[in-house]
């Protein structure tokens, strides 16, 4: 007896062209399918979310907090107001 990877029943094994079939039924199949997709996209979310704690901690190490980050963007709005200014012809 061999257990079906999708439920882990136990099911009685008739080979399939010489390979071990690992599921009891083409329902367990399409499922066992179905669950590969979703654990894929579940990487996929996990990766994106690692991404961005990397990305904070990198920000966070440049500029230490949001306030910093928004005082830096204050002076470069005021900076370029500036430069824009003077090239008005
Ligand atoms: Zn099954």
């Amino acid at each position: 007896m061999k257990k079906c990877i999708k439920y882990q029943a136990p099911f009685e094994e008739t080979t399939n062209n010489g390979r071990n079939k690992s599921y009891c039924s083409v329902a367990c199949r399409r499922s066992t399918e179905l669950e590969i997709r979703r654990i894929n996209d579940r990487i996929a979310g996990l990766e994106k979310v690692s991404e961005s704690y990397r990305m904070n901690i990198l920000v966070l190490e440049l500029y230490g907090s949001e306030e910093s980050v928004n005082a830096e963007l204050n002076r470069q709005e005021i900076r370029l107001k500036e430069l824009l200014s003077v090239m008005t012809d």
